[in-house]
């Protein structure tokens, strides 16, 4: 596979389901193109781990350059508080998450939102708890001019109305509406606001035509400026790593309760990125290479950073 320069705009890296081979994933990940990759926040009680896990891929040995084998993408954080998780979200969090971004400037907010999945979570009062962490951690972002990072699911058109009427301007602060889900309209709509749209391994799948078509149609009216590119891992397996991987053995399934049902078969993993670029270079008709260097630059704009794209020799 040809390898392009790649930045997994949003990971859970962190997870324990990576405990047992973190270093080799990483490793693996980079020999494929990924220089840079997200670590993104959901619950206070694991934003440690978050720390723990940068620290970790920060002190792999780099002392020879001219080996690749050795080095592993640069890890960053972003802090948040997922409106899935909105249940265990206290005022406490908040206030931890104010003096953590005091003590040291993450490089996001997120992943924070809307989201009504299920049920429970469309009950008034658990909406009202996710509007509520949701414009307070907008807050913070706007105190701290970083950009953010949304989750919303089945909740487009309240989101927006709270971008809407908010100060947070994705447009000066940047901000990506990660695994984006939404339809055409959601999709110009959140562009429109100056957000990036986080592309998954979702889009290798021929069948999600409603995400396809809402790519395709963003990206007639802004242009391939408007992507961004993510695994979500260890979720959203590209669907040819799903055949790829069906006889692998099933170890290192994560105790951890949010991907109970993650097995190691069907893991998600950031090597995978370069499946993510390359379906999306087949669904736009852009090459790779002009893609991927268009999605680092997005990447950049988006997370208001200023990473330099490798060139050839030094892939
Ligand atoms: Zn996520």
């Amino acid at each position: 596979m040809p390898k392009y320069p790649m930045i997994d705009t949003h990971t859970h890296f962190d997870a324990p389901t990576f405990d047992h081979d973190r270093l080799v994933q990483a490793q693996k990940a980079y020999q494929r193109g990924v220089r840079h990759l997200v670590l993104v926040g959901y619950l206070q009680t694991h934003f440690e781990r978050l720390y723990t896990c940068q620290q970790a891929l920060s002190a792999t040995p780099l002392q020879d350059v001219s080996d690749n084998k050795e080095q592993v993408p640069k890890a960053h954080i972003a802090l948040g508080l997922h409106p899935f998780y909105i249940d265990q979200h206290t005022k406490a969090h908040l206030s931890d998450m104010e003096c953590r971004l005091n003590a040291k400037r993450p490089l996001a907010i997120g992943e924070i939102g809307l989201d009504t999945y299920t049920d429970a979570m469309k009950a008034p009062d658990m909406f009202a708890k996710q509007k509520q962490f949701f414009k307070a951690q907008l807050d913070m972002a706007v105190a701290h001019q970083l950009p953010v990072m949304l989750h919303i699911r089945k909740a487009h058109a309240e989101a927006l109305a709270i971008l809407k009427a908010h100060s947070y301007d994705a447009h000066k602060l940047g901000g990506i509406a990660h695994s984006f889900s939404g339809g055409e309209q959601e999709a110009k709509a959140f562009v429109k606001l100056g957000f990036r749209l986080g592309v998954t391994g979702q889009v290798s799948n021929p069948n999600a035509k409603k995400l396809r078509r809402a790519i395709v149609a963003a990206v007639e009216t802004y242009g391939t400026r408007c992507l961004v590119i993510e695994t979500d891992c260890p979720d959203m397996l590209p669907i040819m790593c799903q055949q790829a991987q069906e006889d692998l053995p099933a170890s290192g399934q994560s105790p951890d309760d949010e991907w109970q049902g993650v097995s190691a078969h069907n893991r998600n993993v950031p090597a995978n990125l370069p499946w993510v670029l390359l379906s999306l270079s087949e669904l736009l008709d852009v090459t790779p290479e002009v893609l991927a260097q268009q999605l680092w630059q997005n990447s950049c704009m988006a997370l208001k950073t200023s990473w330099t794209y490798p060139t050839n020799e030094s892939l």
